[in-house]
């Protein structure tokens, strides 16, 4: 059965994650012996397609999934999807707009069977996606924050915290999108430094002949102040107590009044208040009972209260009202200033405050029980100084605006009656009026914010709030792995619901991933063009070695920098493992493999040097890559691996028992000891590449009782009997030995089809493992090596190679010297006559008119490599002499 040549990852990936899905071997059973792990997924937007953000943190939660399932944990990862209500509705109107419809022309229940549909049709790329790279999900249990079992969790908590009290609808100054007409909570602008002014504008004193002078970043909300402010303690406006002023262009009269929000260190020290468009005018508004004059509608433009503005868009209103105060004379300057300009994550229009009735959320009864969760341990944050940004979030948190104005998603379970303009909220769609019995109700047109439903899935995804036995079984989940974007919008609320709901933790630890970058170190986003396509590299070069590239990066607390570059050496690390399967396979005795049973006896003290030190560096190798995994340190894990699997098992241990299998000796101690180790370094390195591993072990003489898959496999742990100090520093001189003369063989150029012949010296252990080993050293360096236990005498003549660590001496006595000296001179000769003849070739015109392009081309690559070789030579006889 031997192995395909080349590794070629696009012929044997897809057949896996199908066969996964189709064996469920990723499938969590509720009776399963062992420790519960359990972990939700972090839902992608129903919208997303895989993106290298998602690649990596799933990389990472595999890892961590799969290292659990094979150490014998009842392991769960739950899968699932996030509805992401403004994104959704924005593709499908868009779509829409294409049609030259609007959703209000087809209406809500039409527009909902729209997104529907989209969701059927679109909704499941991310999912295939998903599988095709292997992320080891129970796909029986995947879940939508919109199916019925969800949505029925989405009324219960809602009702719940009303009847707490912890629902309210009020006036509110609320972020307001003009474009996509819906509130948006704080987390969901985003503000950007932009160059504007600071107007100064001189409002006339009734009664006194002066003005006072207020300064402004946006002029065109003066149409509806409703106050100047003054600090009580500024001695400059002692006379204006108790005055009014009279607002220009409105030419309305309104009041001085004295408050806090004027600060006499800023600019005049004399403030305009407009309760009904700033965040803390309105709430000044609220201390002195100002009225509110809307002068800005909820599409941007200015209302009938705007006056002779009234219809204008508020960019247009504020240049014509700068320059009717110029024409006027009423403005004392302009000011270059930077301004913090709000925007609208999505759509990136600038958001307008405005007032109006939003439904909240009243967290800080929330937040308390939520910080004391992370103060007393309940809840750890890795790494651990994101807990502080969390404390400093949580101590200032603002309650939560719940409603958006959109179709898509959880429409507000409550009822407003036009009799008694009560509201009625409830679990059951109700018939009347809970009040006044009237049966003129209708429910409030407002969906929740999407992040309402995604605070509740830990504990909605698993049957909440029936006690199902998934929920006894796997909540609280133990993991959350995600990114610290969104530490707040998600991770902070699901803590507040979780205990809120389920007096329990959602999780008991937080793991915060970096970001990905590229090699410029910048962010990966579309508009920089720097985004590496999960997809297409994985096409390239296969799931395993870009999954091995992302996790050898990650490091906690760094970001990781993702390059093409490092992708194609993790597929040469792929690569190496095929090449050494293939060497197995085809090398191998096969008759009476079929039953083999791995090789225990190769840790016995009797044991070849090698398997003592391969099952000794097998043992460390598989308890740092467990404890490393289950730190998190995926970097640690991938990088012990490597070195492991490359340059210890590859590089030495497969090469000394190369030396030891003989033709049709069957299955050898030395093939049960090799494949003991292959076997297990397979499991070793299933997290990190599961298609690879899940391929060559698939291949392997099936032991006994062997599970169906790989990752059903147990993952090796170490083993103190196998520690074998001793074999390890044994192998460490036989490979300084080998090295060095390695070295001296480069050094004198030495022909590569010759051994040398070579002399050590060594009083330590070097001399005597120099003679176990003998046979290995000689063929691993192509030596004819002769030992001698003692110190080297003085003047020694030959070419040296010495380490005063491990206290050997290696040399090539000068008479071998003078061998390779003479074969040297002779090979420059050659060479020398080489070169001449083909510049000879090269300098004749009629060759070169004649001879075909190839040719001469052919002649002119001939001439640079021997020019290269004559250089190595040269050298190497300057090496010789000195
Ligand atoms: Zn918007
Ligand atoms: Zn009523």
């Amino acid at each position: 059965m031997p192995l395909e040549t080349v590794y070629e990852p696009q012929r044997f990936e897809p057949h896996w994650a199908q066969w996964w899905l189709d064996s469920g071997v990723f499938r969590a059973h509720l009776n399963a012996p062992g420790r519960v792990f359990s972990l939700a997924i972090p839902p992608p937007n129903i919208t997303g397609s895989l993106h290298i953000g998602h690649m990596f943190e799933y990389s990472e939660i595999d890892a961590t999934i799969r290292w659990h399932r094979m150490r014998g944990d009842n392991t769960l990862w739950l899968p699932g999807a996030d509805h992401a209500g403004i994104a959704t509705q924005m593709l499908v109107e868009r779509q829409l707009k294409a049609e030259g419809l609007d959703r209000r022309q087809i209406g809500r229940a039409e527009f909902e069977k729209r997104v529907w549909a989209w969701k059927e049709r679109y909704g499941g790329t991310i999912k295939q996606q998903m599988i095709r790279t292997g992320t080891s999900c129970d796909w029986s249990r995947e879940r939508f924050t919109l199916d019925p079992g969800l949505s029925r969790a989405v009324r219960e908590v809602f009702v719940r915290l009303h009847e707490k009290g912890l629902i309210y609808r009020g006036e509110y100054m609320v972020n307001w999108c003009p474009r996509c007409h819906t509130a948006l909570s704080d987390l969901e602008v985003v503000h950007d430094e932009a160059p504007g002014n600071l107007w100064h504008i001189r409002y006339p004193v009734n009664g006194l002949p002066r003005h006072v002078v207020v300064a402004t970043t946006r002029p065109e909300t003066m149409l509806g102040d409703t106050a100047v402010a003054i600090n009580p303690k500024d001695q400059r406006y002692r006379e204006l107590h108790g005055r009014t002023v009279q607002l220009p262009l409105m030419d309305r009269e309104i009041p001085i009044i004295l408050d806090e929000i004027a600060d006499p260190e800023f600019g005049s020290g004399a403030v305009k208040v407009t309760p009904a468009h700033d965040l803390n005018d309105f709430e000044c508004g609220r201390r002195h009972q100002l009225p509110k004059v809307q002068v800005i509608d909820d599409t941007g433009q200015m209302t009938a209260e705007a006056g002779a503005y009234a219809g204008l868009d508020r960019f247009e209103a504020r240049r014509r009202v700068v320059a009717d105060l110029a024409e006027r004379g009423l403005l004392e300057k302009i000011e270059p200033y930077t301004v913090s300009l709000g925007k609208c994550q999505r759509c990136k229009t600038p958001v307008e405050p405005l007032v109006s009735i939003q439904w909240f959320v009243k967290t800080k009864p929330l937040a308390e029980p939520a910080i004391r969760a992370v103060e007393d341990g309940r809840i750890r944050f890795i790494p651990e100084n994101w807990a502080k940004t969390y404390f400093e979030w949580m101590y200032n948190i603002r309650d939560w605006c719940i409603s958006r104005q959109l179709w898509w998603g959880h429409r507000i379970p409550a009822w407003h009656c036009q009799d008694c303009v009560r509201t009625t909220v409830a679990r059951e769609t109700p018939s009347a009026c809970a009040h006044c019995g009237s049966v003129h109700i209708q429910q409030d047109p407002d969906v929740l914010d999407t992040w309402f439903s995604s605070g509740l899935w830990p504990f909605s995804t698993l049957g909440w709030p029936d006690q199902t036995e998934d929920l006894k079984t796997y909540y609280p989940t133990s993991l959350l792995i995600t990114g610290f974007d969104i530490l707040f919008f998600w991770v902070a609320r699901m803590i507040m619901m979780g205990l809120e709901c389920t007096g329990d933790v959602p999780f008991r630890e937080v793991y915060i991933h970096a970001l990905v970058r590229d090699a410029e170190r910048q962010k990966m986003s579309k508009t920089r063009g720097n985004v590496v396509d999960p997809l297409e590299v994985t096409e390239k070069y296969g799931t395993d070695a870009v999954r091995m590239a992302l996790l050898q990066g990650a490091a906690p607390g760094t970001d990781i920098v993702l390059t093409e570059e490092r992708i194609l050496s993790a597929r040469a690390f792929a690569n190496k493992i095929w090449n050494a399967a293939r060497f197995i396979f085809l090398k191998m005795e096969w008759s009476g493999v079929e039953a083999w049973q791995p090789a225990e006896a190769a840790i016995s003290p009797d044991a070849p040097l090698e398997d003592r030190w391969m099952f000794s560096r097998l043992s460390r190798c598989a308890d740092l890559t467990g404890r490393a995994i289950d730190r998190y340190r995926y970097h640690e894990a991938a990088q012990t691996l490597w070195q492991f699997f490359w340059h210890e098992f590859c590089d030495w241990y497969l090469e000394i028992k190369k030396l030891r299998f003989r033709e049709n000796s069957g299955l050898t101690e030395d093939w049960r000891s090799t494949l003991t180790v292959f076997e297990a370094a397979l499991r070793l390195l299933h997290p990190i590449m599961p298609f690879l591993t899940e391929e060559l072990w698939q291949r392997l003489p099936k032991a006994a009782g062997r599970p169906i898959s790989i990752a059903l496999a147990p993952y090796p742990e170490s083993n103190a009997l196998a520690l074998d100090p001793v074999a390890e520093r044994d192998i460490e001189v036989l490979q300084e030995i080998v090295t060095s003369a390695r070295n001296l063989r480069a050094d004198m150029k030495a022909d590569p089809k010759q051994a040398l012949e070579a002399l050590l010296y060594s009083r330590g252990s070097a001399a005597e493992i120099a003679r176990h080993q003998g046979e290995a050293i000689e063929k691993l360096a192509n030596l004819k090596l002769e030992v001698r236990a003692e110190a080297p005498p003085p003047n020694l003549q030959g070419a040296l190679r010495s380490t005063t660590e491990f206290d050997l001496l290696l040399r090539v006595p000068l008479a071998q010297v003078e061998i390779q000296r003479k074969r040297l001179a002779k090979e420059t000769g050659q060479l020398d006559k080489l070169i001449a003849n083909s510049l000879r070739q090269l300098d004749n015109q009629e060759f070169l008119a004649r001879a075909p392009e190839q040719v001469v081309h052919s002649i002119r690559q001939k001439l640079a490599e021997y020019q290269a070789q004559l250089k190595k030579s040269r050298e190497a006889l300057a090496a010789l002499d000195t």
